[in-house]
């Protein structure tokens, strides 16, 4: 039986294309960036050439990325780093409930260092209100962090609105771009942010590297001390391979990327229309526009979530569990919560649907059936 993996939001397949580049780097590129000799400039042009292709990516200029091992690492950068050089101006933070915990333990643990944070509510859509917003500004906010695209219900926050009424505040401006990245505009400059965190293997390119743009003349306290690596703002020997297969990945992902958005958000239909063909009762966690185009949520009255994934895994669909409830209790910090109130049974019964670079309409037709076939025997 061959595997169907709808779990994109998790991680997705590395690209082969971007694994030869790195196994080439690796065979033949092993010298350190920072080394004067011939070994360390072949490997610092990889890295400048990477980093050059990857800023332009996003409209932003080299010196203004900063590599790091993932998004975790550059949501925590962003927030710590930007805290501590701007304590001096104020001490307040504005995040939403829907974060990535990235972001939510980084803000909790500044809270102990004398931080106020101030988290927006979501509506039942998972969408932040600009009026909410518009209340929690303050003269001393010094960072407002709010996602660009959520990884369980993908809904869409307004950045754009938000970094307007920004522009003549003292507060830096950081999104989480992880999952939008690669698929949706995020041109810095249109956007009007001052920091954006990125992961690479959401992209088809490698685990442990990711980067975070930071805007010229941010300030930012470096989480890591060592060598000057990265402008001095994160120290260490660059993971020159991974960087390599990133700036790949990166270059694939822009391949026909409409086409992708198109058929992702048809692949949401479709999932949507079997399961109703087939009888089977269902509600859209979040919405269908103004969404992240691969990602998909839905509960299933009646079913419980392990149930569901164990099931499905066993007929062959990797799907996340996009709910707030595993192993049998539930996360007060998940989205769901935030939408629904832990009370609402949607909390518990949900499941993530994620597409990526090479699932095909065949795929998901037989995962509508084998969702259908296992929600009718859990709720018989
Ligand atoms: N932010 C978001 C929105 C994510 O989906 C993820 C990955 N689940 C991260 C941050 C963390 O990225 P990484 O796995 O590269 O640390």
């Amino acid at each position: 039986m061959n595997h169907i993996y709808l779990d994109h939001a998790a991680t997705a397949p590395v690209h082969a294309d971007v694994i030869e580049t790195m196994a080439v780097v690796m065979k033949e590129q092993f010298g350190n960036p920072s080394s004067i000799h011939s070994f360390g400039r072949s490997a610092r042009s990889i890295v400048d050439e990477s980093r050059s292709k990857i800023a332009k990516s996003i409209g932003a200029k080299s010196e203004e990325i900063i590599f790091t091992s993932g998004g975790t690492e550059s949501d925590n950068l962003a927030i710590l780093g930007v805290a501590k050089a701007y304590q001096k101006n104020g001490n307040h933070i504005i995040t939403t409930m829907i974060e990535h915990h990235a972001v939510l333990h980084a803000c909790k643990s500044l809270v102990k260092e004398g931080f106020e944070v101030t988290y927006l509510p979501v509506d039942e859509y998972g969408q932040i209100s600009i009026e909410d917003f518009k209340k929690a500004l303050r003269d001393e906010t010094i960072l407002v962090t709010i996602m660009y695209g959520n990884n369980e219900v993908g809904v869409v926050q307004p950045i754009k609105e938000i970094a307007m009424l920004l522009e003549d505040h003292q507060a830096k401006f950081h999104t989480d771009a992880v999952q939008a990245f690669g698929l949706m505009d995020l041109d810095v400059t249109e956007l009007g942010v001052d920091l954006l965190s990125v992961s690479a293997h959401k992209i088809n390119g490698p685990k442990g590297i990711g980067f975070l743009y930071v805007k010229q003349n941010t300030a930012l306290t470096p989480l890591s001390f060592g060598g000057e690596q990265e402008r001095k703002r994160r120290a260490g020997t660059e993971n020159v391979a991974s960087i390599a297969g990133f700036a790949k990945a990166v270059e694939i992902a822009s391949i026909d990327r409409a086409e992708k958005v198109e058929q992702f958000t048809e692949f949401k239909k479709l999932l949507i229309e079997s399961l109703q063909s087939k009888d089977i009762t269902l509600s859209v966690n979040g919405l269908l526009e103004n969404s992240l185009p691969h990602v998909l949520n839905l509960s299933f009255p009646g079913t419980d979530v392990e149930s569901m994934l164990v099931n499905m895994d066993m007929e062959g669909v990797a799907v996340s569990s996009g709910s707030a409830c595993t192993a049998g209790s539930i996360d007060p910090s998940h989205v769901l919560v935030a939408m629904f109130g832990q009370e609402s049974e949607r909390v518990r019964n949900s499941i993530r649907f994620s597409f990526g670079l090479y699932n095909t309409k065949e795929q998901v037709e037989r995962s509508a059936e084998v969702t259908a076939r296992i929600v009718s025997r859990l709720t018989r």
